[in-house]
């Protein structure tokens, strides 16, 4: 059963959420991993290598959202009704994605458009990405909610059950 006592410190939020996390060991209503990668830059896009997933519920749609943390760097999310090659959002483009877009436009001479075309994103992302200069850390997207459920497999029904028992958690997509 779960404990719902609430440690001195912590919020009763955070508390409770950091709890029933702990109860849930069933698997992702995205399946099993490893998920594929589908970062268009890297030498394994469309193969199963992403061993990391994070899951989010938001409160608009009412649906789950899958964020799938490559080794490669990039991160994407998708919903759980969302094909499997859906990218609904990349939260994170990695260095290798970066360094390819840089390469594309600034060596190879594409045009933001074929670049974007190539990399599978909008001509807005390559004009940003080709002219950044990469710093280990800046590029990384991280917010408090992805921390809070990170690593984390479950199943859809142990989520509904955790949503319904705390009608006060919203969790953006
Ligand atoms: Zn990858």
């Amino acid at each position: 059963m779960l404990d719902m006592g609430i440690t001195p410190g912590l919020s009763q939020r955070e508390d409770t959420f950091e709890r029933k996390q702990l109860s849930l060991h069933d698997k992702s209503p995205f399946g099993a991993k490893p998920y594929i990668c589908l970062n268009k830059a890297s030498n394994h896009f469309g193969k199963p290598v992403v061993e990391e997933i994070e899951i989010t519920y938001c409160n608009k749609t009412k649906l789950l959202i899958g964020t799938f943390k490559c080794s490669c760097g990039f991160h994407y999310s998708r919903r759980e009704t969302d094909d499997t090659y859906k990218i609904r959002r990349i939260k994170q483009f990695g260095e290798i994605w970066v360094e390819r877009c840089k390469y594309l436009i600034n060596d190879r001479k594409y045009s933001y458009r074929a670049a974007a075309r190539e990399l599978n994103v909008d001509t807005n992302t390559i004009i940003k990405y080709s002219n950044i200069r990469f710093q280990v850390g800046k590029l990384n997207f991280h917010s408090d909610v992805d921390k809070t459920i990170s690593k984390m497999e479950t199943n859809k029904k142990s989520w509904l059950k955790l949503i319904a028992e705390n009608p006060n958690i919203s969790v953006p997509s």
